[in-house]
């Protein structure tokens, strides 16, 4: 009987000791209270912003690839009409630079190669 009501009056004075804590602890609480609010109303932004950042970072890279297409297109073209693309091997210098048209304009007059300037004394097309 006796030990148990000691067992009860332990319970009692860690019970008293707990919300003893917890008073202690309240004000504290109260202060953190506004933060966690805070940090609970700047999530939803913080969250928006690292999903900006990724969808930024996936722009960026569709933008790289875009531009290596780009250069990859204009070395493609044709340095005299910038337009069809290259298919045609010079020779002897052995540039690829121009397409079919521009290279028999080419022949018809200076036969010269465009970017070199050496004369050209033969040429065929090429298939990529
Ligand atoms: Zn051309
Ligand atoms: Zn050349």
């Amino acid at each position: 009987m006796r030990a148990r009501r000691a067992g009860s009056r332990a319970a009692v004075a860690a019970l008293e000791e707990a919300a003893a804590g917890a008073q202690r602890a309240a004000p504290r609480c109260a202060e953190l209270q506004p933060l966690l609010a805070r940090a609970q109303e700047r999530l939803p932004a913080v969250e928006a912003e690292v999903a900006a950042s990724e969808k930024e970072a996936q722009l960026q890279q569709l933008k790289a690839k875009v531009t290596q297409y780009e250069r990859l297109e204009v070395g493609l073209q044709c340095v005299v009409c910038m337009d069809a693309k290259k298919s045609v091997f010079l020779l002897p210098c052995k540039h690829l630079c121009m397409c079919t048209p521009c290279t028999s304009k080419i022949m018809a007059g200076s036969a010269q190669c465009p970017v070199c300037r050496e004369p050209v004394a033969d040429w065929f097309e090429a298939f990529m």
